[in-house]
């Protein structure tokens, strides 16, 4: 299995930790705890890990928000231990405000990933499915339409679905694509292993799928847990270990032909923790953040993601 590394700039602290950011994990939360409040809401509990499938009874727990999360001991996901149900969750989701950015940055990112799999599985991914979530839609079809060139890039918004996506995958089936892209949902959704298996169900064999999600082996989950400022619990009701999605995808039948950890955040993440005021002392991490500079930062992204340990994985799958 290829492990590519990205060489990137590293993104200003603002995307993470400024106004805008802070203020839309306000607003999940308060949807999540309205979520608790209303008693009409059947929520389901967990009880194994949704990656690697082992008991409950052996992870750590503990809570944020509010909810209750679990750490599994054998594979290293994170996970919630209760969902709501998929149609509750994708409600909660319409009532966000667009984010209607140019995401023309994430996009090229993406169209880099899609084009280099297809020089190296030498097969055309000509007609690719964008799976989201429509409030995080607005901008990006005009950025694949700039971008795409000879390439059909179709979006398919979500809308609110059953608990085993049988709308989804019938829109999915119509559509016939060759290459399916998750980018952003895996961790969202009550239950992750239905959706991939709705989806392998609705394409051809040899279909490839580009899916990336937040990581849990990532140094910032690892230092910070759940006081990670990327950690807002309604978006992160499934953090995927490396092992943990290796093996779900396994059992579920797909090929894995690549993983990546392309994340750009955990070192301006910590060296921000580490320079703030609730800091805590930790050996050999705290002064090497509070002594970093940028170069500094640099190469430990650099080698978070040579070693698969930055906080968003990637997987290159195959049905
Ligand atoms: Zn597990």
């Amino acid at each position: 299995m290829q492990t590519p590394v990205f060489l990137d700039h590293l993104p200003d602290i603002d995307t993470v930790a400024g106004q805008k950011p802070v203020q839309y994990r306000l607003a999940r939360n308060k949807a999540l705890l309205e979520l608790m409040l209303d008693n009409s809401i059947n929520w389901q509990t967990r009880s194994s890990c949704p990656a690697c499938g082992a008991n409950c009874a052996s992870s750590r727990s503990f809570s944020q928000t509010l909810l209750e999360f679990q750490n599994c001991t054998n594979c290293n996901t994170i996970y919630a231990a209760r969902t709501p149900d998929q149609a509750t969750l994708d409600q909660s989701r319409l009532a966000q405000t667009p984010d209607a950015d140019d995401r023309a940055f994430e996009f090229t990112s993406l169209l880099n990933w899609v084009s280099l799999t297809e020089a190296r599985l030498e097969r055309p991914l000509d007609r690719v499915l964008d799976i989201r979530f429509a409030t995080l839609a607005p901008g990006f079809p005009e950025a694949t339409k700039r971008l795409s060139h000879n390439r059909s890039w179709s979006f398919l918004p979500l809308t609110p679905d059953s608990d085993d996506f049988t709308a989804l995958g019938e829109e999915v089936a119509k559509l016939a694509p060759k290459a399916v892209l998750l980018p952003a949902e895996l961790d969202r959704v009550a239950d992750p292993a239905a959706l991939l298996r709705t989806l392998k169900g609705a394409v051809a064999p040899g279909t490839v799928f580009f899916v990336a999600s937040s990581c849990a082996d990532g140094l910032e989950y690892e230092i910070l847990g759940a006081d990670s400022p990327s950690f807002v619990p309604l978006d992160r009701l499934t953090v995927f270990s490396i092992k943990g999605f290796e093996t779900l995808v396994k059992r579920l039948g797909f090929k894995a032909l690549e993983v990546s950890t392309p994340g750009r955040r955990d070192a301006v993440i910590l060296e921000r923790y580490f320079n703030s005021a609730e800091n805590s002392d930790i050996p050999f991490w705290s002064s090497f953040f509070r002594e970093a500079d940028k170069n500094r930062l640099r190469d430990l992204q650099i080698l978070l993601q040579r070693s698969l340990k930055s906080g968003v994985l990637r997987f290159v799958l195959e049905t």
